[in-house]
């Protein structure tokens, strides 16, 4: 693999500090963009409105930038889940999920991951380094090649609040008119919620958000959760509750069901009690059994009741498909099987 910087993942000021260090008009850099970003070029020589000169300086440096996945899975519902390698030498996954006219891809923000719940794999494998911002939308652009992406959630391996810079370089790259041009309504971030930065997010972009909750108590949620001990969900949803989710940005929270942890009245009234005020809506997610572990999925027949609860105390409640089991879908598990 070549050793050079991407260009590709670079917003349009870093492009124009670049083309002007470079000696070159700060107008080259919008020039850049649509080459990458537009036309989706991968060869400085495809670049023809730029001067062999300028294509020489660019290339001495850096390189457009991109990997193909190594491996894929596909279960018997479509769903389908893509290997990348990343520049640092560890795997990524990238979950495709077609739904109608619908497909989604579920992005990793980090190989690895530093936060440790209980019922991850990505997080027993412990944390190997950041995605750089180009990796993030490399996931994007390679998968969109071969099948249409509709929406993107930032929901698989790593904690993209722990990789916010990156994080939220490809939102800018994703929304802007120089870059994708995407709606920001199309594309989720899911977080346990790291305070400092959620607010960060919140401020500066539009993206919906998604919250890992799974257990209303802290010293339950520590359980599951180790960061509840630095970042307790009652902080995090007195954060959310400051700011206004009630028009076309939404904030979601993420149940996933483990027998006799979290699926009980008593947790139906913490759930009630801590979202009381808050225009949201509850996941809640069949767990998938990782090896080794003593957490064990709830009934259906609970999630049910579960849900049925929740929506009569006014919580919009829903029960999520679930999609690629066949293929480990559950969170790091496909990477542990290639590794
Ligand atoms: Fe990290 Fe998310 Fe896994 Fe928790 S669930 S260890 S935050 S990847």
């Amino acid at each position: 693999m070549e050793n050079k910087e991407w260009l590709f993942g670079k917003s349009l000021t870093e492009l124009e500090k670049i083309v002007v260090e470079l000696g070159e008009k700060k107008f080259r850099a919008k020039q850049l963009t649509d080459w990458i970003y537009t036309k989706g070029v991968i060869e400085f020589d495809e670049m023809s409105s730029l001067s062999k000169s300028f294509r020489d300086k660019l290339e001495a440096v850096y390189q457009i930038g991109g990997i193909d996945y190594n491996d894929k899975c596909e279960s018997k519902d479509g769903t389908v889940k893509y290997i990348f390698p990343t520049v640092g030498g560890s795997l990524i996954e990238a979950v495709y999920i077609p739904d109608r006219e619908r497909g989604t891809l579920c992005v990793s923000s980090q190989a690895g991951c530093k936060m440790g719940c209980k019922f991850c794999m990505t997080g027993r494998g412990g944390f190997q380094h950041h995605l750089t911002t180009g990796e993030i939308l490399n996931q994007i652009r390679c998968i969109n090649s071969i099948t249409p992406i509709t929406n993107i959630v930032y929901m698989g391996m790593g904690e993209p609040l722990d990789n916010t810079d990156n994080v939220m370089r490809s939102f800018e790259v994703l929304t802007s008119e120089w870059g994708y041009a995407m709606s920001p309504m199309r594309i989720t971030l899911s977080t346990i919620g790291v305070i400092k930065n959620l607010k960060r997010f919140i401020e500066e972009c539009n993206i919906h958000l998604a919250v890992s909750l799974h257990n209303p108590f802290g010293v339950e949620r520590a359980a599951l959760m180790p960061v509840e001990k630095t970042h307790n969900i009652s902080d995090i949803i007195a954060l959310i509750k400051t700011y206004d989710f009630t028009h076309q940005r939404r904030v979601s929270f993420e149940y996933t069901m483990f027998k006799g942890y979290n699926d009980t009245d008593q947790h139906i009234d913490g759930l009630a009690r801590l979202l009381k005020g808050l225009k949201c809506r509850i996941n809640l997610i069949r767990f998938h059994k990782i090896p080794d572990s003593k957490l064990e999925p709830s009934s259906e027949k609970q999630m049910v009741y579960f849900r049925d609860s929740l929506t009569k105390r006014g919580i919009i409640t829903t029960i999520r498909a679930s999609r690629g089991e066949d293929i480990f879908a559950a969170c790091g598990m496909l990477k542990g099987e290639v590794e």
